[in-house]
């Protein structure tokens, strides 16, 4: 087992810790929006995606989306959390041009989803959990466009109304690095259950981190929240260069004003957006347009016996029924494309050679060329070939590299390189044997110091190696190398 890591940043006065919670923002996986029927498609033509409901015009009443409902208890369940068969939606009383009803219809004392946690894979290789505070459903707003024209702002509407999951966590996060695993984490778990698609770039995932730092076990400092990031980079930096400000501002001895920050990915800083409001700034009241939410315990249980596999299972199925290492199999089953192509190359097959080959050559190489798996040149079914070839030793591992790298540019299938370049390894043992008596003929002073080394009471003479590599470089890389090893042994007398 990992240690946890114990992030530090060291100031002028000494050493200090970050503490830091997430509020991610996760919109739901549904066809309508959250209280009326409007779609929620991504791309449409402005204010085209919105009813009377969603522009709030007089008289409109909310009705909320069952399907909405049921994508939030499913997430509850995936995140081990209590379901509440009670909650309420409240009004959170704001102004803003792109919230046409003046107040986003939210969930605040009574979410649907309480208390539940995860747990998080480091990149160190540590496992941390990660306590969830709530889970509740809200409304977005709409977008405001201010780049279209100098002298006015635009106001697009299709995402008003659309369903939110505001999943709070415990301030259980110590370094930037943690808080960008964990919600790589939380997005693979939302992915697998299919209630969000954990697209960021296009604001489907974001989150509002929140930073604060304080001498190594002193008690909480005052946090600072920065708003909507969205991507694990930008969750990073923006986290970093919080703590460092903080710390800068403390040991200057001054005090942390608690603010709402906003994060400039050009520059890497946060700059002050609002003085951090409190919960009754925004006069919460009971929405009187919305009966409370009463789910039927019988509806709990139906989700959860219809459960997908999570990421936390699959990886535990790929060590136990695989064999795999627990960090091929967290590497595998942390993304639902990279898990479905490995098992699609190891089905029938040699299951930890496919995990080599996988992650190692075929992601390796993906990686470098920044090429998304869903684009592979390679396609499952033709590396599961290679990897055939490979174990009925029809070609070495040395020689599989050579087919891969010949693989990416064309659409043959590995049988048919090999084939076609003559690379079947050769375990025909006189043929080897030939090989093996002509290097011996051409190296005689070789020959004599292998025997020298050996009657020196050395077991692996090392000339012996310099001999095999000779070998195997005179049969263009082809020959059995344990072929090699044996006939050479015998051949030198050893
Ligand atoms: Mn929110």
């Amino acid at each position: 087992m990992v240690e946890r890591t114990e992030y530090r940043i060291e100031g002028a006065t000494g050493d200090w810790e970050v503490v830091m919670g997430l509020e991610v923002h996760a919109q739901v996986s549904t066809a309508a929006k959250l209280f009326s029927g409007a779609p929620t498609a991504f791309g449409a033509d402005p204010n085209t995606n919105v009813s009377l409901v969603d522009a709030a015009m007089p008289g409109m009443l909310p009705v909320i989306n069952r399907s909405c409902v049921e994508q939030a208890v499913k997430t509850g369940i995936g995140l081990n959390a209590e379901i509440n068969l009670w909650s309420r939606f409240d009004r959170k009383n704001y102004f803003y041009p792109d919230l046409p009803q003046g107040y986003q219809i939210s969930q605040y004392q009574f979410p649907v989803v309480g208390e539940g946690q995860i747990s998080v894979e480091a990149e160190e290789g540590y496992t941390f959990v990660v306590g969830i505070e709530r889970l509740h459903l809200e409304q977005d707003a709409g977008k405001s466009i201010h780049d279209l024209d100098p002298n006015a702002t635009y106001v697009d509407l299709n995402r008003s109304g659309v369903a939110l999951m505001e999943i709070v966590s415990r301030p259980d996060i110590r370094s930037p690095a943690e808080a960008a695993a964990y919600v790589k984490k939380l997005r693979s778990i939302l992915i697998a259950l299919g209630t969000c698609d954990g697209d960021m770039e296009k604001g489907n995932l974001r989150a509002d981190v929140n930073v604060s730092v304080r001498r190594p076990g002193d008690e909480l400092g005052t946090r600072c929240e920065i708003k909507n990031v969205n991507s694990f980079r930008f969750i990073q930096q923006a986290a970093e260069y919080e703590a460092r400000r903080q710390i800068e501002i403390l040991e200057g001895g001054g005090k942390i004003d608690q603010e709402t920050r906003l994060f400039n990915a050009t520059t890497g800083e946060t700059r002050s957006m609002r003085s951090k409001e409190d919960a009754h700034d925004y006069r919460y009241f009971p929405d009187p347009d919305l009966l409370p939410l009463e789910i039927d315990a019988a509806l709990i249980d139906r989700i959860r016996a219809d459960m997908p596999e999570l990421p936390d299972e699959k990886r535990q199925r790929f060590i136990d029924s695989y064999g795999l290492t627990p960090y091929d199999a967290g590497v595998l089953a942390s993304d639902a494309d990279k898990a479905a192509y490995f098992e699609a190359v190891a089905e029938g097959r040699d299951a930890k050679l496919a995990a080599n080959w996988v992650t190692q050559e075929l992601l390796g190489y993906l990686n470098k060329q920044d090429i998304a798996l869903a684009d592979s040149p390679i396609s499952a079914e033709r590396l599961g070939g290679l990897i055939a070839l490979i174990a009925d030793e029809t070609i070495s591992g040395k020689i599989a590299k050579q087919v891969f790298a010949k693989m990416i540019d064309s659409d043959d299938t590995a049988a048919q390189i090999v084939e076609r370049e003559g690379l079947k390894q050769v375990t025909d043992t006189g043929a080897i044997a030939g090989i093996i008596d002509k290097v011996l003929a051409e190296n005689p002073d070789q020959v004599a110091q292998v025997q020298a080394q050996r009657a020196e009471g050395h077991a692996k003479p090392k000339a012996l190696g310099w001999f095999v590599g000779q070998i195997m470089r005179a049969s263009g890389g082809k020959a059995n190398p344990q072929a090699v090893n044996e006939i050479l042994a015998e051949k030198l007398g050893l």
